[in-house]
């Protein structure tokens, strides 16, 4: 379910997910790998060293999950298709999220308003 959330839109629980559970897989078009479109499309996943998702288009319901520091799921390459595993139990119309990494976030995002950051004294980056 894509609802607003405190970042945008996000994606919420419709139904409660065991620990380990496939929650949905991070579709899209697949593309060459490439350092500088990395740079101005944000909902590129890096499979391997040859291969990039192209997550942007709308049918990607996946890429409504955001970013936390602290996640309840987490992104899982099996044979170079991206799924949204589900790290614990994930209740019903709790919000999905995944940590996108260090590079992601001090390039996308900066400062981090995720649960685990709100609150805390952000230091600035650089
Ligand atoms: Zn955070």
């Amino acid at each position: 379910m894509v609802r607003r959330s405190s970042a945008g839109l996000g994606l919420f629980a419709a139904r409660e997910f065991r620990k380990g559970e496939t929650i949905i897989e991070y579709v899209g078009t697949r593309v060459p790998s490439s350092d500088e479109e990395v740079g101005t499309n944000r909902y590129l996943f890096r499979v391997n060293a040859s291969w990039d998702i192209d997550g942007s288009p709308r049918w990607n319901t996946a890429r409504y999950v955001n970013h936390s520091c602290r996640p309840n799921a987490e992104a899982v390459n099996r044979r170079g298709r991206i799924f949204i595993v589900a790290r614990r139990r994930i209740r019903e119309h709790e919000e999905i999220t995944y940590d996108y990494g260090r590079e992601y976030v001090e390039r996308y995002i900066r400062e981090c308003r995720c649960r685990a950051c709100a609150g805390k004294k952000q230091n600035p980056v650089g």
